[in-house]
Order: structure tokens, then sequence, then C-alpha cells
């Protein structure tokens, strides 16, 4: 099956044509030696993209948002605070989770576009007790990353634990949770959690989370989790016996999932990581040609999407409608950014090949819609990045 349109939102992202192979293959009983053979097979190498040698991962049917539950739930118990460090529309997503959950919270924001003020976050932290900090690596809203070698170690200095939101960079920005920060063997990531749909490049449909050591420690520690489906404790017996049944796992897309985890590892974190970055030079060069300037300041941009600002005068709704009639798929910008940005992903599946062309497109329509677009110059200055 071969993709009729390019799928450049910031999730989900083009799937290649392997993972439609693998997902469309016979679906078997979901406690079948063979089915559960592949299931731990793609949690094996999940827990190798991870490096984490001494938790657990949990691979199931979710949206990302589900992910941000189990992760939040099972290491804190209602009544404890937390800090969330927000750089966008996702980070705020945490607000609610723990809301839901009984968790009171305190949060340091972000001005769109920027990183937090590590300051801040040292003077919530020097001035409370928290269980957890939770941070959004990339945030899909802004295209803002957070910086982890900042923040890990303030974190783990304060004794809390570090959730991180990986939906939009999971298998394209480091999320290492062997690393020792500061060389301190203790101070690790956490919980990093995400989503099938969007740096893996699988369909949605899967949430993964990753506990490290100290997170399943915690979930030790709490009698019961307020919730069941989410509840860590019925999952691991299942990741480490698929034959096992606790809830239906979503067996045609556990086939998907491990053929997107076989890419990721054929290619390399390394190379990954690289490559990304690639994209986002790339296309925020290229983009720039055009007037088209990031959201995300100078240094704080996340390599998985970038939040575009339009030049003046351009429809955004036009823009994106012209754009799909080329079949280039893209995003309108979220909160007060609605109409006057837009989104593109460049993560995952995505290919250099794939962007070039966007970018040639992008040229097109502004040209169409009559203003000013130096296509030769864009695509030029994005190949220069490679
Ligand atoms: C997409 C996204 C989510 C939510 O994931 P869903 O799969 O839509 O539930 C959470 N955090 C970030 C950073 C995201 O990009």
């Amino acid at each position: 099956m071969r993709n009729e349109e390019m799928l450049l939102i910031p999730g989900p992202t083009p799937v290649v044509d392997s993972i439609y192979d693998a997902m469309s293959q016979e679906t078997w009983s979901h406690t079948d030696p063979r089915f559960a053979k592949i299931y731990k097979d793609s949690v094996a190498k999940t827990r190798e993209m991870f490096n984490n040698t001494e938790g657990e991962v949990i691979v199931f049917a979710a949206s990302g948002t589900l992910g941000m539950e189990m992760a939040l739930a099972n290491t804190v118990k209602p009544g404890e605070r937390i800090l969330i460090i927000s750089q966008g529309f996702f980070g705020d997503r945490f607000k609610d989770v723990a809301a839901a959950y009984g968790i009171p919270f305190d949060v340091v924001e972000a001005e769109w576009g920027h990183q937090v003020d590590p300051n801040m976050v040292a003077a919530r932290l020097a001035n409370n007790t928290y269980r957890a900090v939770t941070v959004t690596h990339a945030d899909t809203s802004t295209g803002v990353a957070a910086d982890l070698d900042v923040l890990v170690p303030m974190i783990k200095q304060h004794g809390a634990l570090a959730i991180v939101d990986g939906v939009c960079a999971t298998a394209a920005m480091e999320e290492d949770m062997g690393k020792a920060y500061c060389n301190n063997p203790e101070w690790t990531l956490d919980v990093v959690l995400t989503g099938s749909q969007k740096a893996i490049g699988v369909p949605p449909g899967l949430a993964i989370v990753s506990f490290s050591k100290t997170a399943l420690a915690a979930r030790d520690a709490m009698e019961r989790v307020p919730g069941y489906y989410i509840d860590i404790k019925r999952w691991i017996p299942i990741m480490h016996d698929p034959t096992k049944y606790f809830a239906t796992p979503a067996v045609n897309l556990v086939y998907a999932y491990n053929e997107g985890m076989r890419l990721v590892l054929e290619e390399g974190l390394e190379q990954r990581y690289r490559r990304h970055r690639q994209f986002r030079e790339g296309v925020q060069a290229a983009l720039a040609v055009y007037g088209m300037k990031a959201l995300a300041v100078e240094g704080a941009a996340a390599d998985t999407l970038t939040c575009a600002l339009y030049p003046e005068g351009v429809n955004d709704a036009e823009f994106r409608q012209k754009l799909a009639d080329k079949k280039v798929v893209v995003s309108g910008a979220l909160a007060h950014l609605s109409g006057k940005a837009f989104r593109i992903g460049h993560m995952g599946n995505t290919t250099k090949e794939m962007l070039a062309e966007a970018i040639r497109l992008i040229g097109e329509t502004l040209k169409e819609m009559g203003f000013e677009a130096d296509i030769d110059a864009a695509v030029k200055v994005f190949n220069s990045k490679f």
C-alpha cells in the first residue's frame, strides 16, 4: 500500500509499507504463542531503545494521553504534590491529568516559543516538596524542546521522580534511561511515555510507558492505584508472558509496532537523532526563505516538528487547503496562535525527499496565493543541511 498523501502533521506520521504489511497479517489469538513471541519481542526492542535495563516497559492499547495517566497514577499517590513544567498545550495537559487523580500541583510555565526559566524551576523546587516533576520533551503545540540536561539534574537533586512525556520525541531525540546525569548513577529518567503514532511512525493506537527501577519502587510503595486498566501491576506479568490474559492487546498494531521498532533499531538511535536534527535545521531554514519564522526561539526548537508563523496576510485555512489539494497535510496552530501559524511534523519515517517536496509545494502554494517565494533557494538551503 502506497501513501497517497504526505501526512506532515505532528502525528500520526507517515506509515511505511513494511509496517502496513505487518499490520495486515492475519489476526491471531491474543494468547497464541506465536503472537506472544512478537509482543515480547517488541517489548524487548522497546527496552533496548530506552536503554532500560533494570526497569519495565509497558506497551498497551491506548493513545499517548492514557500513557500520561499511567505514568502519573502509578508513581504519585493522590494528595502528593507534583511540579509541572509546561512549554505549551501538552505540558498543560498534565494539570488536567493530575487534577483527575487528585494530585495537587504547581506549574512553571514558559512563554510560548520559549523554554522555561531554570531559575523559576529552581525557586519552586527550593520552596516545596514534590513527589515528581513532569517535563514535556517536545511540546507539539509550540515546537519547543525541553532541555533535559538542565532539568533532570535539578529534579533528581530535589529527590523527585523525573517523568518525561516523549510523545513527540521518543525515537527521535535522546531519552536514554540508562544515562547517569552529572555522572550520578541515581540521577536517571524515571518514566518516559510515548505513543506509537509520532516519532516512532506506527499508526495510532498504542501507548508505550517505560519505568525505571526507582519508579517501580514508587508503585510498590502504593497500596493501590486509582485506576484499573492503567495499573502496571496488571500489565507487568503480561509483558513478561503475553500468553497470559489481562485485557485483549491490539494484536495487529503490535505486529506493526514490532516492525516499527525493528526499523528504529536498524537505523540506530544516533543516526535517528542526527537525521531529525537535520530535518529541523533544513525545514526551518527553508521556511525562513519564505518568510515563515519558527515560533521556537534559537536553541529551543524541537527536532521533530516546527510551529511556523505566517508572513503578514497569509490566510491559514486557505493555505492549508491549497497545500492539502497538493497532497501535503499540515496542521493548524493551537490556542492563541490559531490562524497565525501552522505546524509541520518532520519525524518518524518521514524522509528527506518527502520534506524537500513539501518545501517545494509550500512555495508553490504561497505563489498561487500571490506571495513571493524563492522555491529554488528554499529547496537548496534545505538540502544543504544533509
Ligand atoms: C500527541 C501528544 C500527546 C497526546 O497523545 P495522544 O496520542 O493524542 O493521546 C501528549 N503529549 C505530546 C507531547 C503529544 O505530542
